[in-house]
């Protein structure tokens, strides 16, 4: 439904903080709080007017999104690393994670300690941490931000999101910024447009 679409928003900078859906683009729009930065062909009609459904959107005024963390789980990790290996950089092999500091050294759950691992590097890897095990990661896993939940979670909804994702030559910095991941699908539905 086209209500239901994915709306990129941008903040006063045009720096991407969250998806919302359509509608409260739509409604962001019509109060006063964001315009339409890129349009889709949809419009939707109210009794008295239409509105083109926006793509993406930009916010003039603060717009709150309640702080809400992303579960660590199994799957997410291998999502956060695009199911590719950490050590081999291999895509294609059936993916397990791994703790980079094994247990047995005092490692933990979470999301710096946690990669995606083929099962083949894995089994070599074994119970030791890296420096005994020989092997590297190929980049320092983190916790998601915002865009790489906007990119590894929602997904690409419109070409259009692009330029505002830094897609391309700028890529390598998702994994550089430390900012909080703020999002959930869940938070999502509930940004407030009071
Ligand atoms: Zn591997």
């Amino acid at each position: 439904m086209v209500l239901n679409r994915q709306v990129l928003v941008l903040n006063q900078a045009y720096e991407p903080i969250l998806v919302c859906s359509a509608k409260r683009a739509i409604v962001l729009v019509f109060l006063g709080k964001a315009e339409v930065v890129e349009k889709t062909q949809f419009q939707v009609r109210s009794v008295t007017r239409y509105f083109i459904v926006p793509s993406v959107v930009r916010i003039f005024l603060y717009v709150h999104v309640p702080a809400k963390k992303i579960v660590l789980t199994k799957k997410n990790i291998l999502k956060r690393d695009r199911y590719t290996c950490q050590y081999c950089g291999d895509g294609r092999r059936r993916m397990t994670v791994d703790h980079v500091i094994p247990r047995a050294y005092g490692g933990i759950d979470t999301w710096d300690n946690l990669v995606c691992a083929c099962t083949k590097c894995n089994n070599i890897k074994g119970n030791r941490p890296l420096d005994k095990a020989g092997m590297k990661l190929l980049r320092k896993p983190r916790q998601p931000n915002h865009l790489t939940f906007i990119h590894h979670f929602v997904g690409i909804h419109d070409r259009c999101w692009k330029p505002y994702l830094f897609i391309g030559d700028r890529s390598v910095q998702w994994w550089e910024t430390s900012d909080t991941f703020r999002l959930s699908p869940h938070s999502v539905q509930r940004i407030s447009s009071h």
